[in-house]
């Protein structure tokens, strides 16, 4: 890999009330709140989709995903991920900065099983995925959201 440095930002919620259960990094969070969602709903993972996308100038999420489509209806935020990388070309993550809002339940026990989890799905080391778990002091409880930063690595 070269010096060609790229940042990219994404961004997702998704709201509470539909009847996927909630995965956040493809870890399930059984004692979480149901979402509304075509896919499985990780917003973790749909922010990261966008980061990359952002930091690639590749567009957004919804054009790769049409959210209509029947194929991608409640498809695995890793899946998703594996398709994408299979169509924006060569890229390594140097390191991930993750922030999930959530009021309930907190995620501190959960943290440590994300990274591990995307660690092993992505081939990034845990020493470069953050994650931070923030609540939105009830301004914010009818969902769940995310912010992913990532810095790329091209060619
Ligand atoms: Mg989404």
């Amino acid at each position: 890999m070269g010096t060609d440095l790229r940042v990219g930002l994404g961004f997702d919620l998704h709201r509470f009330g539909g009847d996927r259960d909630l995965v956040l990094g493809g870890v399930p969070i059984p004692e979480g709140p149901k979402v509304v969602a075509h896919s499985d709903g990780d917003v973790v993972y749909h922010a990261l989709i966008d980061a990359i996308l952002g930091a690639l100038g590749k567009g957004d999420i919804g054009e790769l995903f049409p959210p209509g489509e029947k194929r991608y209806e409640g498809a695995r935020g890793v899946d998703l991920y594996r398709e994408m990388t299979t169509r924006v070309g060569e890229f390594e993550i140097v390191n991930l900065d993750i922030t999930v809002v959530l009021d309930s339940p907190k995620l501190s026990l959960y943290k440590s099983k994300i990274r591990t989890n995307l660690s092993r799905d992505l081939g990034v080391e845990e020493s470069r995925i953050s994650l931070k778990a923030k609540t939105s002091e009830g301004l914010f409880v009818s969902g769940v959201m995310a912010q992913v930063v990532v810095l790329l690595r091209l060619p």
